[in-house]
C-alpha cells in the first residue's frame, strides 16, 4: 500500500476560502490547493491512498489521484511503506533568537547630522543587529553615503538596504563602487528617479516616495516564505518583533512611523529604552490574533503592519493597506473582489 508524508520543509495553512502549500526551501515552489487538498493533507495525513479514496466512498478516485499527481510532481510528499513513517516525524517550528535586536531603519533628512547616529549603530551592534534599512528623504552626495557606511566598519550589521532620494550628479558607477567598498549594501532603491530601472542591486524608481508615509504596503511581492518567516509568525509581530528604530529627528521607536517614541538618540541609550518595556508591546501580536488576517492562508509569510490599519484604537486591527480579501480569495482588481471592510459588513 501507498502511504505518504509532507516533506518537513512543507506547510499546509488554511484560509477563509483558499489554503496555502508553504515550501519553506523553495518560496516559488508554493502554491495555491483547494481545501478538498488541505482536508487529505491533514484529516488524512499518513493513511494510505487507497484509505483515503474508501473514506469519500470511491466517489472521487479520479480527482485523488490527480491530486497526488500534484503533489508528488511538485515534490510537496513522497510515499513510503507503513513501517517507514515514523521514520519521518513531523518537526515543530519553534523560534528562537539569542539576540536581542535584530533589525533596524534609520530615518535621515538632515534635521541631526550622520554623526548623531554614530553611538545608535554602535550598539545596535553590540545587541546582535544584522539588518539596516536606512531611508533618507534627501538626496545624498557620495561623501555623504560613504560617512553613513563609514558606522557600521567593525559591526554585526551584514544586511543594509538603502532607500535613498534620486541625486542627478551621482552616477551608476560610483555607486558600484561603493558597494563593492561596502559588500554591507546588498540593495538600494532610488526614488523620484527620471526612469524605472535596474541595475545590478539598484533599483530606480520614478514614484516620489515618503518613506515614512508609504511604509506598510500588502503585496504578494513582499511576502516571504522561510523557515525563520515561519517559525516566527507563529507567535511573533513579523515587521516589529525585534526592531528598534530612529526617526528623522532621532527619536527612538519601534519604527519611525510610530507616533509614540521611547527615547531620543542623543540622550538615551538603546538598552534604556528597552528597560521600559514599552516598545516591545507589539513584538508578541502574531497574525493568528490579528483581525481578518487570522483567516488568510497568507498569515505566515505576509509582513504584519502595525501602524498603519483600520482602527487605531484596537491592537489586533488589519493592516490597512492590504488589497486582499480571504473570505473570496481575492485580490483588489480581480473579477468579483470586493474591499474586505465592506465585505464584511454585507456578511453581518
Ligand atoms: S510597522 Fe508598518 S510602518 Fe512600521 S516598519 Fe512595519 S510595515 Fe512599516
Ligand atoms: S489579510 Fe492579512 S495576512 Fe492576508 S494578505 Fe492581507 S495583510 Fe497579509
Amino acid at each position: 500500500m501507498h502511504y505518504f508524508k509532507l516533506f518537513n520543509s512543507c506547510r499546509v495553512v488554511k484560509g477563509a476560502e483558499n489554503s496555502l502549500i508553504y515550501d519553506l526551501e523553495r518560496m516559488d515552489n508554493s502554491n495555491s490547493i483547494p481545501s478538498s487538498v488541505y482536508e487529505i493533507l491533514t484529516e488524512h495525513i499518513d493513511k494510505p491512498v487507497e484509505e483515503i479514496k474508501t473514506a469519500y466512498n470511491n466517489e472521487y478516485d479520479i480527482v485523488i489521484d490527480e491530486y497526488f499527481e500534484f503533489l508528488i510532481k511538485n515534490e510537496y510528499i513522497f510515499y513510503c511503506d507503513k513501517e517507514e513513517l515514523e521514520l519521518f516525524p513531523t518537526v515543530d517550528y519553534e523560534w528562537k533568537s539569542p539576540k536581542n535586536i535584530t533589525n533596524s531603519i534609520i530615518d535621515y533628512d538632515g534635521t541631526i547630522t550622520i554623526s548623531d547616529y554614530k553611538e545608535f549603530i554602535k550598539e545596535l551592534s553590540v545587541l546582535g543587529c544584522v539588518a539596516i534599512q536606512i531611508r533618507s528623504f534627501v538626496s545624498l552626495t557620495l561623501v555623504e553615503l560613504k560617512e553613513f557606511m563609514f558606522l557600521f566598519n567593525e559591526t554585526s550589521i551584514i544586511n543594509i538596504e538603502l532607500i535613498l532620494k534620486f541625486n542627478e550628479d551621482l552616477i551608476d558607477s560610483e555607486i558600484i563602487d561603493l558597494q563593492k567598498q561596502y559588500p554591507r549594501i546588498r540593495k538600494m532603491n532610488i526614488y523620484s528617479s527620471p526612469e524605472d530601472r535596474d541595475e545590478y542591486f539598484i533599483n530606480y524608481l520614478k514614484e516620489d516616495i515618503n518613506p515614512e508615509n508609504d511604509c506598510g504596503k500588502v503585496d504578494s511581492k513582499f511576502f516571504s516564505i522561510g523557515f525563520d518567516t515561519f517559525a516566527e509568525a507563529q507567535c511573533h509581530n513579523t515587521c516589529l518583533n525585534q526592531k528598534v528604530s530612529v526617526d528623522k529627528n532621532g527619536l527612538i521607536k519601534g519604527c519611525p512611523s510610530m507616533s509614540q517614541s521611547c527615547g531620543d538618540i542623543k540622550q538615551n541609550t538603546i538598552n534604556e529604552v528597552l528597560e521600559q518595556k514599552i516598545l516591545q508591546k507589539p513584538w508578541t501580536i502574531n497574525k493568528d490574533e490579528v483581525e481578518v488576517c487570522k483567516d488568510c492562508e497568507y498569515r505566515y509569510c505576509c509582513t504584519d503592519c502595525r501602524v498603519f490599519t483600520d482602527d487605531k484604537n484596537n491592537p489586533y486591527s488589519r493592516p490597512s493597506k492590504c488589497n486582499y480579501n480571504p473570505y473570496q480569495g481575492l485580490w483588489k482588481g480581480e473579477e468579483r473582489y470586493v474591499d474586505v471592510v465592506e465585505y464584511l459588513v454585507n456578511e453581518k
